[in-house]
């Protein structure tokens, strides 16, 4: 079970999860560090890198403060107050005393893994509190990134198993947090906790992997635009993949991985709705269903056209590489023999590729773009999809279509002005 910040986010919500995860029986439990902190660690780490420790000391008083207070409303009784509290006045001590150092990315990543280190240490506390059973067993003991700074899921495995061989009613581990290949402290990047959900999950074999967060991810659509909209309970891993582009806030994208591998299944649940079944994500296909829509706006749309393209060969390796050299990933295109439109939704350097395109061809640039996908079993031997989304999209102006990709997407790109009208055909034509 992995709960995020805001799930863990104050002491009446830490109650609640030590209540969950005690319930659930035999069970490891990952957690994130309370929400807000890891961003105020990196507003600390942004000050001690400027060496201002007015700025450094003043935030870390802030954040103390609040952990203080958290503390004061979570123990019932002095002992667990105490201890918890000793633990905080030393890692935010230990925080300020880097103010008198050099600071390096080593202490960064250092300060970096307070949060997740805080939050499990008090949950331990009140689960003990409470009464359960419960092992804390570090993540820096075991969460190995190898040389590439990938997880090194063998590391993990042979580090993990003994780690859990004693018998406990609940293991408690921190999400986000590793080593790197010379063993310092390190983390898999923002948002990474359900990442060691899933490499942890995978690594013991658990029967299922539980996300659980406080927004109903399922349901995460805006009202204003679709009404009648229902909740997914069923996704392949594919699916969530080509969703997770979307920023559809359920799942983060490297989570997906391990699991789908590993074979396990991922159970997206709502901290608010514990009884509420989630939305389950595996393997199996559900064949001959569409999913869900997703949309992103801000999305340019570069086109070049070259009688030059015609016959030749390695025209698009060129034309890639300029996107390439501008650090810009390109997420759809089309082409015909003499032109080719692609999407980016990274703007930053559009002139500079534009610039550099013209010299393979004419170039023209359509801005304020939104990429509509459309997600489910979308296998070319099905017949009648792709004729339900085009027969949707005959009164909107449509930019480009993307089909064939993967087997469980369409993809459309329109104006972000007819974004409205194009989700509710949509929805009217494929789910009604
Ligand atoms: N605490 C980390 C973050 O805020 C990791 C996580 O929440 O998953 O990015
Ligand atoms: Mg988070």
């Amino acid at each position: 079970m992995k709960f995020g910040g805001t799930s863990v986010g104050s002491a009446a919500r830490m109650q609640a999860v030590a209540r969950l995860a005690a319930d659930a029986g035999s069970n490891l439990v990952v957690l994130s560090a309370m929400s807000g902190t890891t961003n105020t660690l990196e507003e600390i780490v942004a000050y001690l890198y400027n060496r201002n420790a007015d700025g450094a000391k003043d935030t870390i008083a802030r954040l103390e403060a609040k952990y203080l207070k958290t503390i004061r409303e979570l123990y019932a009784t002095e002992e667990a107050q105490k201890q918890c509290e000793a633990y905080v006045h030393t890692v935010f001590d230990g925080i300020s005393a880097l103010t008198r150092e050099l600071f390096s990315q080593v202490q960064e990543k250092i300060v970096l893994a307070q949060g997740e280190l805080l939050s499990t240490k008090m949950m331990e506390l009140y689960l003990k509190e409470q009464g359960v059973n419960v092992l804390l067993i570090p993540a820096l003991d075991f969460m190995k990134l190898d040389a590439q700074g990938e997880p090194d899921q063998d590391y993990i495995c042979e580090h993990l198993l003994p780690l859990i061989a004693p018998k406990a009613d609940l293991y408690l581990t921190q999400g986000y947090i590793c080593r790197n290949a010379h063993d310092e402290v390190d983390n898999l990047r923002r948002g990474g906790s359900d990442y060691t959900a899933s490499l942890v999950g995978a690594a013991i074999g658990a029967e299922e992997i539980q996300i659980w967060t406080d927004i109903d991810g399922m349901h995460n659509n805006d009202p204003r635009i679709v009404k009648d909209t229902r909740a997914v309970r069923h996704l392949h891993f594919d699916e969530a993949a080509e969703l997770a582009y979307f920023g559809a806030k359920i799942l983060h994208p490297t989570c997906i991985q391990p699991a789908k591998y590993a074979n396990i299944p991922v159970r997206l649940l709502n901290t608010m709705e514990p009884s509420a079944p989630g939305t389950l994500i595996d393997n199996k296909p559900d064949h001959g269903t569409i999913k869900a829509v997703a949309a992103k706006d801000n999305i340019a749309v570069i086109k070049i056209k070259s009688s030059r393209m015609l016959l030749a060969h390695g025209f698009l390796r060129k034309v890639f590489e300029i996107f390439e050299s501008f650090r810009t990933s390109i997420d759809m295109i089309c082409t015909s023999e003499v032109g080719v439109s692609m999407s980016i939704d990274d703007t930053r350097f559009l002139n500079e590729i534009v610039h550099h395109l013209k010299k393979y061809g004419t170039v023209s640039v359509d801005l304020d773009m939104c990429l509509i996908c459309v997600v489910g079993d979308m296998d070319w031997e099905n017949v009648g999809f792709e004729a339900r989304v085009l027969a949707a999209m005959k009164e909107i102006p449509v930019r480009m279509v993307g089909y064939g990709g993967s087997n469980y997407n369409i993809s459309l790109l329109v104006k972000e002005e007819d974004k409205e009208r194009a989700l509710q055909a949509l929805s009217r034509q494929l789910f009604a």
